[in-house]
């Protein structure tokens, strides 16, 4: 078992601008989150086992949820040049994603009991699976927080971190929870 205070350290070492002890009960799965996935504005409903339905019904999820004791939240946050600055967007996405990424690999090389939840489907492999075969690497793969039915603004409301951090800026979320 993971010390929290370990956990936190490491965590500290990947990239992201605040990475706080959060409290696993704030994990709160909502079915209008969930709703919101199944309206498929990402275009990846249904195309992979990390996304609904393949990541379970949310009864499911819960309970893959309270395999755990601990939990860490992790964002990170950048700026942009303007609300119309999607280039920047992409690029703090894209360095939150490898932030997890990469944090995620550490922790599974360490054999930690986790599982973490980011933002957006599973990239690891070119084409997923989904839905004919069985996912490649179920232990790394994850889901994200919306695709658990998280609210992400609440979540961090819950744990008492900041989401909005001022004008022009954005901040992706996650959280890793681990025994
Ligand atoms: S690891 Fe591969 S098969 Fe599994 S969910 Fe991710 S992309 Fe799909």
């Amino acid at each position: 078992m993971a010390e929290v205070y370990e956990i936190l350290d490491l965590a500290k070492e990947y990239g992201f601008s605040k990475v706080v002890e959060m409290a696993v009960s704030s994990v709160q799965l909502n079915p209008e989150v969930r709703a919101m996935c199944a309206t498929n504005k990402c275009k990846m409903y249904d195309t992979n086992w990390a996304c609904p339905p393949g990541c379970g019904t949310l009864a499911e999820c819960e309970a893959k949820v309270a395999k755990y004791k601990h939990g860490i939240l992790i964002q990170t946050t950048g700026e942009l040049e303007d609300s119309f600055d999607f280039e920047g967007m992409e690029e703090i996405k894209e360095k939150h994603d490898l932030n997890l990424k990469n944090f995620v690999e550490k922790l599974y090389s360490l054999e930690i009991d986790m599982m973490p939840l980011g933002d957006g489907c599973c990239q690891i492999c070119k084409d997923c699976t989904y839905p004919d075969g069985e996912c490649r690497f179920p232990k790394k793969a994850f889901s994200s927080m919306e695709a658990f039915g998280i609210l992400v603004s609440d979540f961090c409301k819950s744990n008492q971190v900041e989401y909005y951090y001022g004008p022009n800026t954005l901040t992706y979320v996650g959280c890793v929870l681990f025994n």
